[in-house]
Formats: structure tokens, C-alpha cells, sequence
């Protein structure tokens, strides 16, 4: 059976340490896809097409195809009428004994509900465990809690995207709030995330 490897998640925004392990995984698979997708359990800043298109700042190697979930599905349903037998392998990337109970529930939801079978889990290097997309969207609203700035956490060409959404969204929450419609704030990173990561949505 040939297998297909993929790097499924929000991305929302990529940071440093995403691509951190696209850098390693690419030592061990060469070939594998980036994949874009939806986490029902979040309430994402950007779609997954604005998020393959900051993920193109990165300057990856060419080789490494960045799709969104749609396209890759279309993809997938392509390849599959060749080749019947195609499995699918799931990258993820963690930073913590939090992160490895999460993706527990990232692997028995995608077993469950896409029959995937194969996960491999990468340890980020040392100095990326405490980077994530909320701590980025954090600084955002908070920029004062980083003395470090935004160098370490994202590609300086997603600071002006991040502060340019983190302002629609406010401006959105207060013409909710003048509409006399249920006033809905900027949400902060964690509330955006919730306690619980699951569903790479693959
Ligand atoms: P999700 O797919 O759960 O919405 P993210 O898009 O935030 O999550 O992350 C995608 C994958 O990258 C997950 O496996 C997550 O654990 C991993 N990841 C996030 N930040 C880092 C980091 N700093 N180092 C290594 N892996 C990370």
C-alpha cells in the first residue's frame, strides 16, 4: 500500500513553530502535503485560503504542495480511482504532554470518522514549545506582553495581516454592539480556542 503523507491544521495564523516541523518532516518524508483545514472546536481568525496564503511567506520548498481541505479532497477522490489502495498518513507536530492528550482525541476522531489509520507525531526543536497561533493572536490585542515582539512566533509579513483582521473583528464588535444586536467582543485567543483541540477536520 502507498501512503500519502499529510500535515493537516487551522493554521490560523502559521507560525514558527508549524514550520518548524514542516522543516523536519521534510527530512523524514521528503514529499507530503500541507493541509488546510477547519478545527470545528475553534473559531478562526482566517479562512483556509488566507491561511495557505501566509503559509506561502514562508518560502517552503516547492515540492511541498499547500492545499486547503476542499481541493485536497478533490485530490484525494483523483488519486483514489488510480489507486484504490492510497492510505493516508496524518503529521502533527507537539510541544507538550498537554499536546500529546489532545492529539489523542485528533487521532480517534480522524480514525472514526475518515477510517485514517496511520499518525506520526514530531516534537518541535526546544526553543518553538511555547509558540502557538493563539500566543501570536495574542500579542495582537496585547503587544505589551512580549517584550520579544513578534519576531520569534510568526513571518514578519503576518504581523500587519494579523493587527488588520484583529481590527475588522473589533470594528465588527462594535457595530454589533451600536446595532443593539447581541454585542459579541473580540474574542481572546483562548476563548477563540477553547480548552480542547480536536477534529483536524480531515
Ligand atoms: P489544530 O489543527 O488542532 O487546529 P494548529 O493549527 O494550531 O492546531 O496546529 C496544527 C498542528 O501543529 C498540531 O499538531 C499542533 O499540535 C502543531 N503545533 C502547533 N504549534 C506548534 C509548535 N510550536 N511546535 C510544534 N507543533 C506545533
Amino acid at each position: 500500500m502507498s501512503v500519502l503523507h499529510v500535515y493537516p491544521g487551522s493554521f490560523s495564523p502559521p507560525t514558527r513553530g508549524h514550520e518548524n516541523i514542516v522543516r523536519k518532516a521534510e527530512k523524514y518524508f521528503g514529499n507530503f502535503f500541507i493541509i488546510c483545514s477547519e478545527n470545528p472546536n475553534k473559531k478562526p481568525w482566517f479562512t483556509p485560503e488566507e491561511c495557505r496564503e501566509m503559509w506561502r511567506l514562508y518560502k517552503l520548498p516547492y515540492h511541498i504542495p499547500i492545499l486547503t481541505l476542499r481541493e485536497f479532497e478533490s485530490y484525494m477522490r483523483d488519486l483514489r480511482q488510480r489507486n484504490p489502495n492510497l492510505g493516508i498518513a496524518i503529521i502533527r507536530g507537539l510541544r507538550s504532554e498537554q499536546d500529546m492528550k489532545d492529539e489523542m482525541d485528533v487521532m480517534t476522531l480522524n480514525h472514526r470518522d475518515y477510517g485514517i489509520e496511520l499518525f506520526t507525531y514530531m516534537f518541535c526543536d526546544p526553543g518553538y514549545t511555547h509558540i502557538s497561533s493563539s500566543a501570536a493572536r495574542l500579542l495582537t490585542e496585547f503587544p505589551e506582553i512580549s517584550g520579544l515582539g513578534y519576531e520569534p512566533y510568526i513571518h514578519p509579513d503576518i504581523v500587519p495581516i494579523l493587527k488588520k483582521r484583529a481590527e475588522e473583528l473589533n470594528a465588527n464588535a462594535i457595530r454589533t454592539d451600536t446595532d443593539g444586536a447581541p454585542s459579541e467582543r473580540l474574542l481572546t485567543a483562548e476563548q477563540v480556542d477553547g480548552p480542547g483541540k480536536v477534529a483536524t477536520g480531515l
